[in-house]
């Protein structure tokens, strides 16, 4: 006998691939979306933000994003270009985040849009951009800031508590409580799980109890390489001594702060020479600029360095390129140079300017720091392509690819699994989210083999019963 409505979990992104998170948990007739993310790379994938939007925007009573990655946020805009006028729950580094970044995302959209119609390639006539900069100016004000800890009633019967989990600032796991049939039932979201010991951030928090458990699993197949720092060191050492240029592209929110301050270590240290670093990624400078704002979130180091300057995350000659005449420019310079620039696996940005100068030439040096999603360049250069399409046009890749995955955000599997092994009893069931399908299969075999807990892997659009 019961008197609960019915409970439910349906995986509409990041289930069988990395990007578009987004899960839609129903209690009753009421619903709410945790991450609300844009599919990315394979334009398979990316043809899924086009279709119609797959909840009944009617039932939805709040959106929870879990970080303020494009691919749990960037489809907010889009939702709410639809209609959605609900709140947004979010911590407040990753409202702040969100201010730039969807503004930006939907910038690109229209710019995309613009484009289609001048080269005529479109179906569409005329072409429209996914969401506008007004659809993400209306986002924004939807934000309802929670603390990290703090227990929020998110749509009836249902609370919100994020929890830290180190990934980019204002990263959290997110975990819902709501009753069935007189008990307490908890729903936990790994978000994005970051990583112990790395520069700027706090770690992780040991993980708290939950019934169900969603765990990412970007790395679930692989271990990172511990002496990344040593090899970055050598690299910058190499380009210095040679004159020439090390491209990276990297996310403007995150991989580009650690960049720079384990840059400024070693620059402190004596370990390196010091060279100019371009910062040409107008987003890169204002998120630098927030994550030195959020003492909240800084580790020990990072704490003690901020109580003496403003902004630590700054190397010794660092050269902040605002303007696109600026970014331009950087064309003309000679090594020993870095630019570091947007977006982290090439799919669009100033950088792909940078990689199309600067790819033919032997001297220069490509450094992929981040997660290469499929169907992306970044992936393709990682994996030796001898050109590239870019602007379009045919670029030869003659210039040194090096991967250095120990930068990553996301922790590798033996981090994933010292993060579960924090739970003090074991989920009801365990499902395995955002992981290309050799990631999340075999570490759904390293859970039930080293943890001896059930799990699977979550499959596009399957709904799940909580009872
Ligand atoms: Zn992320």
């Amino acid at each position: 006998m019961t008197n609960s409505p019915p409970v439910s979990l349906q995986f509409l992104g990041a289930a069988g691939g990395v990007t578009g998170s987004k899960y839609l948990f129903s209690y009753g007739d009421d619903q709410l979306l945790i991450d609300c993310g844009l599919f990315q790379g394979l334009k398979e994938l990316r043809q899924r933000n086009w279709a119609p939007v797959p909840i009944d925007l009617a039932r939805l009573r709040a959106v929870i994003l879990t970080h303020a990655h494009i691919d749990h946020s960037g489809y907010l805009p889009r939702i709410v270009a639809k209609g959605y006028r609900g709140p947004v729950f979010a911590t407040p580094g990753t409202c702040d985040l969100l201010t730039v970044m969807l503004p930006d995302a939907a910038h690109l959209q229209e710019e995309e849009a613009r484009y289609a119609n001048r080269k005529e390639y479109s179906k569409h006539a005329p072409a429209l951009p996914l969401y506008t900069v007004q659809d993400a100016d209306r986002s924004l004000q939807l934000l309802r800031p929670i603390r990290n800890a703090q227990s929020v009633e998110v749509m009836p019967n249902v609370s919100l508590k994020f929890g830290r989990v180190g990934h980019i600032l204002g990263a959290g796991s997110a975990r819902l409580s709501f009753e069935i049939d007189g008990q307490q039932r908890t729903l936990l979201d790994s978000g994005d799980l970051g990583r112990y010991g790395r520069p700027i951030l706090k770690d992780p928090e040991p993980a708290p109890n939950a019934d169900w458990l969603l765990i990412e699993s970007t790395y679930g197949n692989r271990v990172h390489p511990k002496d990344s720092e040593n090899d970055l060191r050598e690299i910058i050492k190499d380009i210095a001594a040679r004159g020439s240029c090390l491209v990276v592209p990297a996310f403007a929110v995150g991989r580009t702060q650690d960049l720079i301050y384990v840059i400024r270590k070693m620059e402190d240290a004596g370990e390196i020479p010091t060279i100019p670093v371009h910062i040409d990624s107008p987003m890169a400078i204002e998120a630098t600029d927030i994550y030195c704002r959020h003492t909240e979130e800084h580790d020990f180091e990072m704490a003690q360095l901020s109580s003496r300057e403003r902004c630590p995350i700054s190397s010794r000659h660092m050269v902040i390129d605002r303007t696109p005449e600026e970014s331009k420019a950087i064309n003309n310079l000679k090594g020993p140079l870095i630019i570091i620039s947007a977006s982290g696996m090439a799919t669009g940005g100033r950088v792909l300017h940078h990689l199309k100068h600067r790819l033919p030439d032997p001297d220069t040096t490509v450094l992929l720091v981040g997660y290469q999603a499929e169907g992306t360049r970044g992936r393709s250069l990682q994996d030796g392509a001898k050109e590239l399409k870019m602007l379009g046009e045919i670029v030869p890749v003659r210039a040194r690819v090096t991967v250095l995955d120990g930068f990553s955000a996301h922790a590798d599997q033996e981090e994933i699994l010292r993060w579960l092994r924090t739970f003090k009893k074991p989920p009801r069931m365990t499902y395995v989210v955002h992981g290309e399908p050799a990631a999340a299969s075999t570490f759904v075999g390293l859970i039930r083999e080293r943890l001896s807990w059930k799990a699977e892997v979550a499959k596009y659009q399957q709904k799940i019963s909580l009872q």
